[in-house]
């Protein structure tokens, strides 16, 4: 064995990914896609199976100082759902693993399993299985969630070309500056016990961050309007990774609008009081759970009139110019920030949950 010790921190999420997934090849005709998309695609007869997994880890994903344990029990199912959603798939079964410690009471584990099941009826998806261990302070959930889809149906990060539109759901950003409330009141407590927590007011976005649903919706939408995306990937990591995720993968470039880009009112007035600007909120705020998508332009037409779906700007053959055109016409280049799972700041401090 060499001495060499390579430091996580240099590679990143996304460079740990490559530097695992290069020493695998696909040995199965039946594994249709491995790693690098929403989730994988395998073979089953006139139709695919999706696979995908998410875990949340405590600390990390979430804060039980103010996170309602039933509300991450939803969540936890909803981001696996969306992964499926942006395979243009539909959900159908769950596992559920779970590790947690004696700081957990079965009411607990009783209220978590709540939200599972309010997921699961929202989503029409069966439990199916899982584990159960202990962990020695945090809770770790891990779901994978399987779906169905036809073969010539399903969209890939990597089906994008020139011409085509970039549309995304709903509006951006919110869920990010729902953290920022949070993470706001958890000090105010802190400091000062007896205040009661203000959040009235951003009601919507504590409600994006705490539980987003995954956009089923869409993929109906889009099937009813005839209407089958070139390209595909959910915003768990802010626009602007998800966009070069697709850059990448499609060999294309990208030009997006400042002005198009949708941003909920109420998350625009709240990142200007923390001095925060709307728009970078918008590209790189995560856990929005909206799509991203392409569309062949004689596809506009067809959901043209759709509420929650916006043209934020098209592909083009020029990899490595991806920018951002703002009101003025500047020309901005586009930065993936999103967020790196290896330069986290975890709580030391991790609180027993209410149940
Ligand atoms: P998403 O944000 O859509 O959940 P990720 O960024 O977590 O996707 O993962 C990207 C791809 O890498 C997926 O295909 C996922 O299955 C794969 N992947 C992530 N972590 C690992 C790992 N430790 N080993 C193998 N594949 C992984
Ligand atoms: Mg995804």
């Amino acid at each position: 064995m060499s001495e060499k010790r390579s430091e996580i921190g240099h590679l990143g999420e996304f460079g740990l990914i490559d530097h695992i997934s290069e020493k695998f090849s696909l040995r199965n005709t039946g594994s249709i896609r491995g790693i690098g998309d929403d989730a994988a695609v395998i073979a089953a007869g006139d139709d695919c199976i999706l696979i995908s997994t998410d875990m949340l880890v405590e600390g990390i994903h979430f804060d039980l100082a103010y996170t309602p344990i039933q509300h991450l029990g939803y969540k936890a199912v909803a981001v696996n759902v969306s992964d499926v959603a942006a395979m243009n798939g539909v959900a159908e079964q769950i596992t559920v693993s779970i590790a947690l410690s004696n700081r957990f009471s079965v009411e607990a584990v009783d209220a978590l399993y709540a939200g599972i099941k309010s997921a699961c009826e929202n989503y029409n998806v069966d439990l199916v299985g899982g584990d159960t261990t202990s962990s020695v302070s945090g809770l770790i959930i891990s779901i994978s969630v399987l779906g169905r889809a036809k073969k010539e149906s399903i969209t890939y990060r990597s089906g994008a070309k020139v011409n085509d539109i970039i549309c995304v759901t709903g509006d951006l950003g919110a869920a990010f500056m729902g953290l920022q409330v949070l993470e706001r009141e958890k000090q105010v407590f802190i400091s000062n016990p007896d205040m009661q927590p203000n959040i009235e007011k951003y009601e919507y976005l504590v409600g994006r961050q705490l539980k987003p649903e995954a956009r089923t919706d869409i993929v109906f939408d889009l099937r009813e309007a005839g209407v089958t995306p070139s390209s595909m990937i959910d915003i768990s990591d802010g626009l602007a990774s998800e966009l070069f995720h697709i850059v990448k993968n499609s060999g294309v470039g990208v030009r997006i609008y400042d002005d198009k880009i949708p941003i909920d009112n109420v998350a625009f007035e709240t990142a200007v009081e923390f001095n925060l600007d709307p728009l970078t909120c918008a590209l790189n705020g995560g856990e929005d759970y909206e799509l991203l998508f392409t569309i062949n332009k004689d596809d506009q037409e067809k959901i043209k009139n759709h509420p929650d779906i916006h043209f934020i700007g098209y592909v083009h053959d020029r990899k490595d110019q991806n920018v951002l055109v703002t009101k003025e016409g500047n020309l901005i280049p586009l930065k993936a920030q999103g967020w790196d799972h290896f330069t986290p700041t975890p709580n030391s401090e991790l609180p027993t949950p209410n149940s």
